[in-house]
């Protein structure tokens, strides 16, 4: 187990992203369920982990190179270097924004 403090180089390079979905976008278009979500901390892309039958943050990774995802679960502040395989821990500032209920709500209400 690789201590959280550790870094690799491509933590200097995370900044805030925003999620493109709500949930894995491969998984939405499949119609099929995920267990957890990872975002991609280059350009914002959603996907299932590897616990997930489809794993489509690694094919994500796979595909683009793409290095840093962070958990997208609530209250989880961890983030993953497929290159250094290494966890890192995010500053708050960096985590991806999730949309609170109050958020939705409102989008709900202004969409009638
Ligand atoms: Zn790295
Ligand atoms: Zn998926
Ligand atoms: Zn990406």
């Amino acid at each position: 187990m690789v201590s959280l403090t550790e870094r690799c180089e491509h933590v200097s390079e995370v900044r805030q992203v925003t999620p493109r979905t709500r949930g894995c976008e491969e998984c939405l278009a499949l119609g099929a369920p995920w267990n957890e979500l990872r975002v991609c901390l280059s350009c914002g892309h959603v996907g299932c982990c590897e616990d997930s039958g489809h794993a489509h943050a690694l094919k994500h990774f796979n595909a683009t190179g793409h290095p840093l995802i962070a958990s997208f679960e609530r209250g989880e502040t961890w983030g993953w270097c497929y290159i250094h395989r290494r966890y890192f821990a995010l500053p708050p500032e960096s985590l991806p924004k999730k949309r609170s209920a109050l958020a939705a709500a409102l989008a709900r209400f202004f969409k009638r």
